[in-house]
């Protein structure tokens, strides 16, 4: 009955899924992985938890210089810089390739390239150009990704594929219109592609991350570490963490490695409890 073939779900893969991060053994081992926007925030912290865990790695974003700093830190010689827009398809299509060159495979993509994008509250004061600069960074770039993936891993019959949505992609409010849309429709598309490729072996999932201090929100709410810690922690419904992007890096792992390997078409909400208590964002 169910959609992957090629695995039977065991009492083992939910027991795994409660103890994941009780240890901290190797669980990308021999696995490639490629991130969009890697180079900063929650795909840069990613791809230090992947590397950690023995992937091999393609950064890609359209920030070189940080980018290539990443692979620095990381020990070039199990990382590749490529710089990749998105949003432009031969690009897209580049860094998938660059993964194939450089190590033979891609084992895991990781859609998490996205922006805010202009904000402007008022739907009679949004521009349509604002709106679809949005839409195409944040839902272009994540088809681009999960069409170009799916052309090599299709062959080799497994995969797994995540994306960043947001929490913005099941409630709705006082945030950027293009982002809700884009974030909501992340979802439907990774639920339609986990339908359409289970039968090749390969995953497709979402995150839905609520507020993590980074370049793009430090910058949006005008506000240091600090202050953006203290914004998403008064918010939250649970008080005694701090959401990192760690938490939303950790997520990407379960999903990427062989222990996540009956969860498909999943949106996975990492959000301190607050839509648990928020049905919208005011
Ligand atoms: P960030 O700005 O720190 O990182 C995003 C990266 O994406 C940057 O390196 C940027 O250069 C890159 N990028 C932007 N446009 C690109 C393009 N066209 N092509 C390739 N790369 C591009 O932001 P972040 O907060 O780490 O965001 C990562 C993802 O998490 C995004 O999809 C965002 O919507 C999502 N998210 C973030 C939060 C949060 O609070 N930080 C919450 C929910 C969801």
């Amino acid at each position: 009955l169910a959609n992957l073939k090629h695995v039977t779900l065991k009492a083992e893969d939910v027991a795994n899924a409660a103890l994941f991060l009780a240890s901290d053994e190797a669980r990308l081992e021999g696995k490639v992985a490629l991130i969009t926007g890697g180079a900063s925030g929650i795909g840069e912290c990613a791809a230090k938890v992947f590397a950690h865990h023995g992937a091999k790695l393609v950064i890609a974003d359209i920030q070189d210089e940080l980018g290539h700093s990443v692979c620095k830190s990381m020990g070039q010689a199990n990382s590749e810089y490529v710089h990749c827009d998105v949003t432009d398809e031969s690009q897209v299509k580049n860094a998938v390739d660059k993964a194939i060159k450089a190590f033979g495979k891609l084992d895991i993509m990781f859609n998490n390239a996205g922006i805010i994008g202009q904000y402007e509250p008022r739907i009679i004061n949004n521009k349509k150009t604002d709106f679809e600069h949005a839409l195409s960074v944040n839902l272009t770039g994540v088809f681009l990704g999960i069409k170009h993936a799916a052309q090599v891993m299709i062959p080799a019959r497994s995969g797994s594929i995540i994306s960043t949505a947001s929490i913005c992609s099941t409630i709705g409010g006082t945030t950027s219109h293009a982002y809700t849309c884009a974030k909501h429709a992340v979802v439907g598309l990774t639920r339609n592609t986990a339908v359409e490729l289970g039968q090749f072996g390969i995953r497709v999932n979402c995150l839905s991350p609520f507020l993590v201090s980074t370049p793009a929100s430090r910058k949006y709410l005008g506000f240091d570490d600090d202050g953006v810690e203290k914004v998403a922690n008064s918010m939250a419904n649970l008080k005694h963490v701090t959401l990192k992007a760690e938490d939303v890096a950790n997520a990407a792992l379960f999903l990427s490695s062989d222990e996540g390997r009956c969860v498909s078409g999943h949106n996975l909400v990492i959000d301190g409890g607050f839509t648990i208590v928020n049905p919208s964002f005011n």
